[in-house]
């Protein structure tokens, strides 16, 4: 548990914010895919703690969240001025394996996906693609992160208000058809329909190595209460047990993920 204190914390798009940290500990043990479990200092009301993936983290330790205003906590998160200093529980979870020199990252993202996959990104050693799905063009975040970052950047929109018309999973096959030559590695997080799509996509492919962070409603974040349990394949009668996403996840290999086949 260690303390954060507020650096900045802004508008980014739409009704997604940017918080900034200064957590020197944390950001010095994170790895991509691991979260902070934030207790929102002027939330009153609730106990329980909020989780928000590690989006980027620097060398003078400041941590990066990206986070969608959608509820009490993230509206409350969403007031909290530079200056207040908030504890943190981090970093917690399993993370991504990083790509090797040998293969060819795409990441695939729905909402704040793209900000839970961005160290992927930023560290990986050979470049690779971002298929960033939303519902809409105003939920599509971080496009010029990733372009820094020297990855192509394809986007989906439900409403076919940015790039191809419909879902990010029908991204895929053109980028394997395109890449045919090259070892993909393949990255994921998003809403839970869009990974259990793609993850079912990705074992049919052979795609078995695929990562994705299955983030589920969460209380503890430390694996003591199995709230945040999911259905993950098992070797036993039913083929499947339950696996907590805060201790053994939030990432699982697509191979892991039970699609309900
Ligand atoms: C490991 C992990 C990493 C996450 N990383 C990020 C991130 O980087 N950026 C970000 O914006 N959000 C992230 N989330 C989701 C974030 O934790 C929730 O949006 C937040 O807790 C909502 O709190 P609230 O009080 O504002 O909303 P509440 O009032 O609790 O709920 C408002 C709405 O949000 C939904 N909701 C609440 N919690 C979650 C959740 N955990 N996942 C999905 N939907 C939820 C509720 O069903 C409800 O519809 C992450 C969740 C997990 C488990």
């Amino acid at each position: 548990m260690k303390t954060g204190e507020i650096v900045s914390n802004r508008v980014l798009q739409d009704e997604y914010y940017e918080v900034k940290f200064y957590a020197p500990e944390i950001c010095r043990k994170t790895r991509a895919g691991q979260f902070v479990h934030v207790k929102i200092e002027n939330l009153k009301d609730r106990i329980l703690r909020r989780p928000f993936s590690i989006s980027d983290v620097s060398g003078d330790g400041v941590l990066t969240v990206v986070y969608k205003r959608v509820g009490k906590g993230t509206e409350a998160l969403s007031t909290l001025p530079a200056g207040t200093v908030c504890n943190l529980l981090g970093p917690l979870g399993n993370p991504y394996s990083p790509p090797d020199n040998e293969e060819f990252p795409v990441i695939v993202a729905g909402g704040y996906g793209s900000a839970a996959t961005y160290l992927i990104a930023k560290n990986s050693p050979g470049k690779g693609i971002l298929l960033l799905g939303a519902r809409s063009k105003n939920d599509l975040i971080l496009i010029d992160k990733f372009t820094a970052a020297g990855f192509e950047v394809r986007t989906s929109t439900d409403d076919g208000s940015q790039g191809h018309k419909g879902f990010v999973t029908e991204l895929v096959d053109r980028v394997i058809e395109e890449n045919k030559d090259k070892k993909i590695r393949f990255y994921a997080c998003g809403p839970t329909p869009m990974l259990l799509a793609l993850a079912k996509m990705l074992q049919d492919r052979g795609c078995n190595d695929a990562e994705l962070s299955l983030d589920h409603l969460m209380c503890c974040g430390v694996g003591a209460c199995f709230a945040c349990v999911v259905k993950v394949r098992a070797d036993n009668e039913d083929g499947w047990r339950y696996a907590r996403t805060c201790k053994e996840g939030p990432v699982f290999k697509a191979s892991e993920v039970y699609t309900g086949e």
